[in-house]
Formats: structure tokens, C-alpha cells, sequence
């Protein structure tokens, strides 16, 4: 099926006399005739659900249809974009390991890589994705565990070459792990270009509408571990607390999936919320019709502001003259997102002054939903880095993030053009 159709059709597949809508399994325990039986499912002998902090039917459903929108093997949802993240690296990460991670990543993966998993004695080394093969080499170690990047990087509109982290990551032994949050699974499948793991902030594109914060981690199911069982003892030797299992061994293709579920769901229970994957369910049967016009809407404002006096530069990688526009084109030839970042001539002053003369854009921390919004970087979500991280990151302290909506786009420049003009 094509992604249009997938984003309908997927998922839940009623059978006779079923709802025709995923229902809300809003229960946190399911029943069982026998001891035994019951007994079985702890065992991981036999599939099925027991305590909704390890699985729920409605977040199976709706998991299983991002899983084939990206064309892997297996999926599941977490609470939160942060939590797809931390579980995506710590699932093969341990006290001791490494990881490479790319400079212009979102802060909130900045922070919990660098920061809070230093804390757990995980190390991590921060590359430039613009950097070489040859550069890349040289940020690995013997206890490097994975490669971190975004296809789009939030918000420094960076492009991922793909393709080229792929290739030093395997190289090492390593699988590569991107966040396609920005470019969502209708614009770009990095398992097509070599990404073994990918990652999302369910919150933004695929929602949609701002009203529920979750995450997902889909497995290409092309990374062989058992090359590597030194590497990755996690899923390659048996597990002390589930009786001994070795997931690579029980579960073949699905053995990162099913370790992330049954280990770390189990102990750190970032479960996403029934409630929350039933009303992302009803934002993927959307996401292609609204990337389409974001995408068409953000090119429209991209040009504006291009040609508009006051702008000091545009960043959107849309437009011929953008920097990962080649790169842009190859991996997401249909469009990238409705994210633009900009500067003014005016600086700092100017971009605060602007962005309180704005009437339809809102502003607020989000982005990536059908209302217009806008940010400052530098003093809100990247408050905490310092002027020197904060350009490593690739967010100018002039920058103004820009998320473009579904609206009509002449009232979004209408808008644009109208707090402009009381800036200086
Ligand atoms: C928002 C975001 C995250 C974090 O997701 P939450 O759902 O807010 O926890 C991770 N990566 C990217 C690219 C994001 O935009």
C-alpha cells in the first residue's frame, strides 16, 4: 500500500461486528482463564497482554502503523519524544559505553545525552554532521555503541546525509539511529538510506494538533547484533531477569523491540497513555494531506521572507539557495517540513519586538502542528546553552523559529508582513 493509504488503513483491522475505530483500550490489566496461562506470558512463552506498562492493544495498533510507515520490522510507543530517545540508546547502551551523536540535534537530546546519561557513565562524543567520512572516523572508540543524528534537525534546519553516517556506523560495528521527527515517515524513510533505528516525537507532525505528547522507536530489523556479541551483550547473552532469554536468539529480527518492551518498558514504564495513541492514531490518518500543504505553505513564507528588507537571512532547506538544498532534494524530494528559522537585520531586539506584533502566530514552546507558531531559541528552549554550544548547535542567537501551519498561507504572510513592518 501506498503511505496515503497506510495512514488510513493500517493498524487496527476490524473483524466482523468489531468498531470500525481503534477502540481505547483503557484497561490497565487483561483476564485470563488459567494460572498457567498467565504464568506462560511472564515467561515470554507465549504472546499476549498482561499490565498495560508493558503493552496496550491501542498502542500496538497504532504502532504497527508507524512500523510500516517506515517500512520496519517492529515498533512501540513511548510516553514522551525524550523517552524514544533515552530507551533508543540506552536499550544497547551501559555504564561504560559511548555514543556519537550530531551536533544540531534538539536540546532536549543535547542535554540527555551529553548531561544526564554522562550521569549513568554513558560518554558522548558530539560531531559535526557536515564533517567527512575521514572526521567522523576519528569520534570512535573501542566501546562505541551507536550514532546518534536528525534527518531534519530541530531547529537548525540541518540535512542528515544519510548515507554517510550510515556508512561510518557500520563501519565501526555500530548501528545508526536517526530521529525523523521533522521529515516524518511521508517525507523521508531513512531505512531506505541505511538508518537501522529510527526515532520520533510523536508530539509534533504525526499528532499533529498539540494535544498529546508521546513518542515511537521503529527497528529497520537490518542490524545483525549477533555479529557483534561482544558489543552488544544486552541482546546477545541471556537476560538475568527474564529467566535467562537471549533476545537475539528468541526473537530474531525483533530482538531490540522486544528487549526495549520487556526490559525497559518493564522497569522504567514510560508507557504511552491509550488515550494519547488513540488521538495520534486520528493525526496519522491526516499527516500526508498536512505535510503536503505544510510543506507548500513553509516554501511560500520561506520565499517572503527572502525577499523582505528587514530579513537578514533565511533558513530553509526548500530553497535553491539553502545549503542542504542538494542534500534536501535527494532525501526528500516531495518536501522537508514546515519549520523555516530566520534572522533580522534588527538582531535580538528586532526579533522580540516582531514576534510580539504577530497576530495569528502563536507564540509557544511548541512546533510542528496546524497553527502557525513561533519561537526565540536562544531564550526559551536552548535557554540553558551557552552562546558557544547554542552555534555548535547551529541556533544563531538571532534566530527565530518560524513553524508554519495549515492555514491559508496569504494570511500567514499577511501576518508576517504586518509585524515586520512595527520592527526596525
Ligand atoms: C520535540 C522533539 C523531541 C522530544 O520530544 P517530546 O515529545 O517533546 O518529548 C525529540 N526530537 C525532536 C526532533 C523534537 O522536535
Amino acid at each position: 500500500m501506498e503511505k496515503e493509504t497506510i495512514c488510513v488503513q493500517a493498524g487496527w483491522q476490524p473483524k466482523n461486528g468489531e468498531p470500525r475505530v481503534l477502540p481505547i483500550y483503557q484497561s490497565t490489566t487483561f483476564k485470563y482463564e488459567t494460572s498457567e496461562q498467565m504464568g506462560k506470558l511472564f515467561d515470554l512463552e507465549e504472546s499476549g497482554y498482561f499490565y498495560t506498562r508493558l503493552q496496550n492493544p491501542t498502542n500496538d495498533y497504532v504502532a504497527a502503523k508507524i512500523c510500516e510507515l517506515e517500512g520496519g520490522v517492529a515498533a512501540m510507543l513511548t510516553s514522551s519524544g525524550q523517552a524514544a530517545t533515552y530507551y533508543s540508546v540506552f536499550n544497547i547502551c551501559e555504564t561504560g559505553d559511548h555514543c556519537i551523536m550530531s551536533s544540531t540535534v534538539y536540546g532536549g537530546t543535547f542535554n540527555l545525552l551529553t548531561c544526564t546519561m554522562k550521569k549513568m557513565g554513558i560518554s558522548c562524543t558530539v560531531v559535526d554532521p557536515d564533517w567527512s567520512e575521514e572526521e567522523l572516523e576519528k569520534a570512535f572508540k573501542p566501546n562505541t555503541k551507536c550514532v546518534f543524528a536528525e534527518t531534519i534537525a530541530n531547529p537548525a534546519l540541518v540535512v542528515l546525509d544519510i548515507e554517510k553516517f550510515a556508512r561510518v556506523a557500520h563501519a565501526h560495528g555500530v548501528p545508526l539511529i536517526v530521529d525523523n521527527t521533522f521529515a516524518t515517515p511521508i517525507n523521508c524513510n531513512p531505512f531506505k538510506w541505511g538508518a537501522d533505528i529510527v526515532t520520533h516525537s510523536t508530539t509534533k507532525y504525526m499528532d499533529g494538533h498539540a494535544m498529546s505528547v508521546g513518542g515511537c522507536i521503529v527497528d529497520s530489523g537490518n542490524f545483525d547484533w549477533t555479529k557483534y556479541p561482544d558489543k552488544f551483550p544486552g541482546l546477545c547473552t541471556p537476560d538475568e531477569s527474564y529467566h535467562g532469554i537471549v533476545y537475539t536468539e528468541k526473537f530474531g529480527k525483533l530482538a531490540y523491540i522486544s528487549k526495549a518492551t520487556s526490559q525497559l518498558m518493564r522497569d522504567l514504564g514510560s508507557i504511552q497513555s491509550p488515550q494519547n495513541a488513540f488521538l495520534l492514531n486520528v493525526g496519522l490518518e491526516t499527516l500526508p494531506l498536512r505535510m503536503e500543504r505544510h510543506c507548500y505553505n513553509a516554501m511560500k513564507v520561506a520565499e517572503f521572507l527572502e525577499s523582505h528588507e528587514k530579513v537578514a537571512w533565511v533558513n530553509y532547506p526548500g530553497l535553491a539557495s539553502n545549503k542542504y538544498h542538494e542534500l534536501a532534494m535527494k532525501y526528500m524530494p516531495n518536501g522537508t517540513c514546515g519549520v523555516i528559522s530566520f534572522g533580522l537585520k534588527g538582531g535580538r531586539s528586532a526579533a522580540s519586538k516582531m514576534m510580539d506584533g504577530l497576530k495569528l502566530a502563536a507564540i509557544v514552546t511548541h512546533v510542528a502542528d496546524a497553527r502557525t507558531c513561533v519561537l526565540h531559541p536562544a531564550s526559551h528552549t536552548h535557554r540553558q546553552m551557552t552562546d558557544e554550544q547554542l552555534i555548535e548547535a547551529g541556533v544563531a542567537p538571532d534566530l527565530i523559529r518560524f513553524s508554519v501551519g495549515i492555514e491559508n498561507v496569504n494570511d500567514i504572510i499577511a501576518d508576517l508582513s504586518q509585524a515586520l513592518e512595527q520592527c526596525d
